[in-house]
């Protein structure tokens, strides 16, 4: 366990060291990084930007707006974040669940497993949803998993396979890194970064990557070449 903490401290160091900090997550204020969350499901930032400057500019982005507001007049808003009926109609649940719990700060005082149920119990809220809105909107000390993770862990030969389930690589961070939320901001935020820019699902950009050093994937396909 002690090779895998030293593992992961310098997958984050080299990740830093290349990167830098990334001022994860992009909203301001809470409410705005809960709705981020919702909308940023399948679809790229720059719409779920477009989307948020939407509810902004109809005055929207508040707690009581989003509860008040027709689940119609919410999804013609944030069309341009795809998805939008779905997304609406889970939003306004969300909300729902936010108002009737008695608002955002009664949220923040939860525990992180009793946060989690309540965000898990909402349709169409997955543990990668749920745990991103408890990291970054309410400051938990939770690891987010994401498809990146599971690549980049896979390519770095860590991982065996790539079924594991949510909960296991979850665990597995869990397990080997100190529970720091401000740690836990920077890694999932550099791995996403690295996934964008150099280890894409097809055609990684392994000659250009900052783990290449480390990753089992180069190392085959060097000998290979
Ligand atoms: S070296 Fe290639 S496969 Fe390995 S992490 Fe970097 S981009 Fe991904």
């Amino acid at each position: 366990m002690k090779k895998m903490r030293e593992i992961l401290e310098k997958v984050f160091s080299l990740l830093y060291s290349r990167f830098g900090p990334q001022h994860w997550w992009p909203g301001d204020g809470e409410l705005e990084i809960i709705v981020g969350a919702v909308l940023t499901q399948n679809t790229s930032w720059r719409n779920v930007e477009r989307a948020i400057w939407n509810l902004k500019e109809a005055g929207l982005l508040d707690l009581d707006s989003l509860h008040k507001i027709s689940v119609e007049e919410l999804a013609k808003l944030i069309r341009p974040s795809g998805f939008y009926r779905i997304k609406a109609a889970r939003l306004k649940e969300l909300i729902k669940a936010l108002v009737d719990s008695g608002g955002i700060e009664r949220f923040k005082r939860m525990g992180i497993q009793e946060l989690r149920g309540r965000l898990l119990e909402i349709d169409g809220i997955g543990p990668e949803t749920a745990d991103s809105i408890a990291l970054y909107a309410f400051g938990k000390p939770i690891f987010v998993v994401d498809a990146y993770t599971r690549r980049i862990f896979s390519r770095l030969g860590i991982f065996e396979g790539s079924d594991l389930s949510y909960q296991e690589v979850q665990r597995f961070f869990m397990e080997n890194l100190d529970h720091d939320v401000m740690k836990f901001n920077e890694y999932h935020a550099l791995l996403v970064r690295l996934g964008k820019t150099h280890c894409t699902k097809r055609d990684p950009d392994c000659p250009g990557c900052p783990l290449k050093a480390i990753c089992s994937f180069f190392k085959e396909r060097s000998l290979c070449d």
